[in-house]
């Protein structure tokens, strides 16, 4: 099995989410839980912002965790200083390599984009640095000009390309052909960074694994700019499941570490959210219910104690008498007769049409004491 290396910037483009901002503190305590997780690389922060920011990044370093920490520069030197002087060992040197940002943002030109990298570059091998340039927007740049420049960041000393999908524009086919181009024409290391804006981030980066990527670059829970980056756990599983690689990352705390960065950001986790929502084992529907109970793996595609989860069996509008009448034997130890379960099923489908919801136990257990009554 060829080795991946997970490449977490939860602490920088996540952070750099519009309205979100994590106390030092924080930063601390997502680091060591990243690294506890099996994160091979913490991207944790911008040295040059100094303040706070640079504070943590030190701060981070002097954990002394497994991870290798690496400090994000733009490609300019005094970036690089700023992220030695805190001590990491790698750092990741970011310029944009479309015409578009060339021309419309740097306000320069491709050959002024090379020399800049190449010089940043130059300083930071000097320095002893592990390097990853960061093509900015590489997904809108003309391949031509990609190649020439992760053949002048190797020549220079990188020792990977990260190939940034900056506004989310790839689709899985388009990022396969193009990584293996690129790989095919420089044999530099790959590291994907896709965005999340046509929902193809975690399919994107798998993409850039198929073909040849060495490297990819995560957030917990997607978070990142705009509509987010690849979420960690899900490239994590993905990888595991799908494409048979098992990075053994301890994800059983998926869901522990996922609900600590959501209440670090403010931005809570929707109960459909892939890999760690609340519903990723709730099962309401009289036939999917039925199945799980039965095996689960019927309805599940991995185990929810393989993420820090637990089978929940939701009784509401789309229970059948199967769930319902597990639901009493499993939870309350009580046996429901065939037809008891049918007048129940048809009190509970009244009460989650009216309530447009599913029912708390507390109302099952009403409801069922109801009907006794009304038998006497
Ligand atoms: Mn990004």
């Amino acid at each position: 099995m060829r080795h991946l290396t997970i490449v977490d910037t939860t602490l920088r483009d996540g952070e750099q989410t519009a309205g979100v901002v994590f106390s030092n503190q924080e930063k601390l305590r997502i680091a060591r839980l990243l690294d506890e997780l099996g994160v091979h690389q913490i991207e944790a922060g911008v040295a040059v912002m100094g303040g706070d920011e640079k504070q943590a990044i030190s701060d981070i370093v002097k954990l002394g965790l497994k991870a290798s920490i690496m400090g994000w520069n733009r490609a300019v030197i005094s970036d690089i200083e700023a992220s030695l002087a805190c001590g990491v060992d790698a750092v990741a040197i970011s310029i944009s390599t479309s015409d578009i940002h060339i021309e419309h943002k740097l306000m320069t030109t491709r050959d002024d984009v090379l020399e800049r990298m190449v010089k940043a570059t130059t300083f930071a091998k000097r320095e002893g640095m592990y390097i990853s340039v960061n093509a900015e927007d590489a997904s809108r740049s003309d391949m031509d000009y990609l190649v020439e420049f992760a053949k002048e960041a190797k020549k220079a000393g990188a020792n990977r390309l990260r190939y940034c999908d900056t506004v989310g524009i790839l689709d899985p086919f388009k990022t396969y052909e193009n990584i293996k181009t690129l790989i095919e024409k420089t044999g530099i290391d790959v590291e994907m960074h896709t965005h999340d804006d046509f929902g193809m981030a975690t399919a994107n980066a798998l993409a850039g694994v198929k073909a040849g990527a060495t490297h990819v670059g995560v957030t917990v829970n997607g978070l990142g700019e705009r509509a987010g980056n690849a979420a960690l756990e899900e490239v994590v599983m993905a990888l595991k499941y799908l494409l048979k690689t098992d990075l053994s990352f301890a994800t059983e705390r998926f869901v522990e570490v996922s609900e600590y960065v959501a209440r670090a950001s403010g931005r809570m986790l929707p109960p459909w959210k892939s890999i760690v929502g609340s519903n990723m084992f709730a099962h309401e529907s009289g036939i999917h219910a039925d199945g799980a109970l039965k095996d689960p793996r019927t309805y599940e595609a991995f185990r929810p104690e393989d993420v820090g989860l637990e089978r929940q069996i939701v009784i509401g509008k789309h229970s059948g008498t199967a769930s319902i009448k597990a639901k009493f034997l499993l939870e309350y130890g009580k046996e429901m007769k065939d037809e008891e379960a049918v007048e129940m099923l048809s009190r509970v489908r009244a009460l989650a049409v009216d309530m447009k919801r599913s029912l708390f136990d507390k109302e099952l257990v009403y409801i069922y004491e109801d009907m006794l009554k009304q038998h006497k």
